[in-house]
């Protein structure tokens, strides 16, 4: 493949006079990466935004999340300044369907997945210091004195090497990371349970409220315990939708810790399992007429995590505790998906936030290499708290801010978030919710 040429002096191949501050390079287009590459650039750093997939949006457009959690605090309203609010407006923007929903003692922002991808590509575009590298990855880094001198990506675009100024590990499962040195990677024996979600039209408008959705459920649970659907159908959970004859389908899909090695039969029989639901549904009165309209492809909640300066823990998150060099906030319940018996949700304390520090998203070893997203330095029962796509934005933006400048911890420090006290008061959700 041709060295592509760009006629950037970071670039190998470029023409070298006239060097520009070398550009962050962000693995990765999902929350995480997304806000990164956002924040890098209204910084002022280049950025070379680097995503396998066709498409950025990550797991919350290809899985088909549509309840964004992690954006509000405990009684609805903005848990942080930044990114999370200016992405919540976006999205409400001409479409009334987006809005903020309680679920439980719990606040989420209710967004079909499809406007998110067409919101994030648009913004995106609109950032020019943002050039979008599709179907793309990181195949080669070199790295001298403890930091990432040079890497090269390949894509469609040919193969292009780069000096980095810093990089971002936001691919989710740690890609960047693992190819640089496996050590840094913290996998699991028993990983969380991943999920395949799937969305249905038809379905009779009103059956998925009190108490119908709750008998659907009960009756998938006996059609498992009568061997007449495979045992993982017992965790599905069947959610409303945006249309009053939608329902959004989440499959439990129990992740082997070779999952890397089989991704193609997990993905096939987890299929066959939705086939299975969807078959069983449509014989129910309430689904006689639904149809499935959009599935996701398989998601992984947890493909391992890298070794920060600081790993979070889930002592951290249960004590809410606070850090001099804090990045972000967190207050999402310990969601946590066991394998075995399913999802587990364990509350934090209201009306508070625990933070995640700038050494739980920089890498051990590496000076200019930072991590965020579900990928971040945290144990499992942390990462099951700090996963969700709000906090994702939220350390993704601080990442960006710090990856664009800060090298040094006094550096950082500017890039922290302010605690409550000196915090201007967050703005207040209008009286009609969003
Ligand atoms: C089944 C399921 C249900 C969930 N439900 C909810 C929910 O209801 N609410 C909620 O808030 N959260 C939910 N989550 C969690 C949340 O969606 C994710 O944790 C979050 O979106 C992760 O964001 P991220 O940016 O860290 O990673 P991702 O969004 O996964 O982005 C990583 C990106 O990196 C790309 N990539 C991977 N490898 C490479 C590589 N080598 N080179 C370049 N790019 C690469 C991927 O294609 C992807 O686009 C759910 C997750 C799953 C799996």
């Amino acid at each position: 493949m041709p060295i592509a040429r760009t006629g950037d002096p970071n670039v190998f191949g470029g023409n070298g006079r006239g060097a520009s501050p070398a550009p962050v390079v962000v693995a990765g287009a999902g929350a995480a990466g997304m806000a990164a590459s956002l924040s890098a650039a209204r910084c002022g750093a280049s950025v070379y935004l680097i995503e396998a997939a066709a498409r950025p949006g990550g797991t919350v457009a290809d899985v088909l999340i549509h309840t964004l959690a992690g954006l509000y605090d405990s009684s609805g309203q903005l848990l942080q300044d930044g990114l999370g609010g200016e992405l919540i407006e976006r999205l409400r923007s001409g479409d009334a369907t987006v809005r903020r929903r309680r679920m439980g003692r719990l606040w989420v922002l209710s967004a079909c997945p499809d406007r998110y991808r067409q919101v994030v590509e648009e913004w995106l575009a609109s950032e020019g210091k943002i050039k979008v590298f599709p179907h793309s990855r990181v195949s080669a880094i070199a790295c001298e004195a403890g930091r990432i001198t040079r890497l090269k990506i390949v894509g469609p675009h040919g193969r292009l090497a780069l000096q980095p100024g810093a990089v971002v590990e936001a691919t989710g499962i740690a890609e960047v990371v693992r190819a640089i040195d496996p050590g840094l990677i913290q996998d699991e024996a028993s990983c969380s349970a991943g999920g395949m979600i799937f969305r249905m039209r038809g379905v009779v408008p009103g059956s998925l409220g009190f108490p119908g959705g709750a008998r659907l459920v009960q009756a998938l649970r006996a059609a498992v315990a009568e061997g007449k659907l495979p045992p993982t159908c017992a965790h599905t959970w069947i959610d409303t939708g945006f249309y009053e004859d939608e329902a959004f389908v989440k499959l439990f899909v129990p992740l082997p810790a070779d999952w890397r090695n089989c991704r193609g039969e997990i993905t096939r029989e987890a299929k066959r399992v939705r086939r299975a639901v969807v078959a069983f549904l449509t014989k129910l009165p309430a689904f006689a007429y639904a149809s499935v309209t959009q599935c996701g492809s398989l998601g992984v909640r947890d493909g391992g995590r890298v070794q920060g300066e600081y790993c979070l823990t889930a002592d951290d998150v249960r004590q809410m505790r606070k850090f001099a060099d804090a990045a972000c906030r967190g207050c999402w319940p310990i969601e946590y998906w066991d394998p075995i018996r399913g999802v587990s949700l364990e509350h934090l304390p209201p009306d508070d936030y625990y933070e995640i520090p700038f050494r739980a998203l920089k890498v051990k070893g590496l000076e200019n290499l930072w991590t965020a997203g579900k990928c971040l330095s945290a144990d499992a029962y942390a990462q099951a708290s700090a996963r969700v796509v709000g906090t994702c934005w939220a350390m993704g933006e601080a990442v960006g801010r710090a990856a664009a400048g800060a090298r040094t911890q006094a550096e950082r420090a500017n890039c922290q978030v302010r605690t409550k006290n000196e915090h201007q008061p967050l703005p207040s959700v209008p009286p009609n919710g969003l």
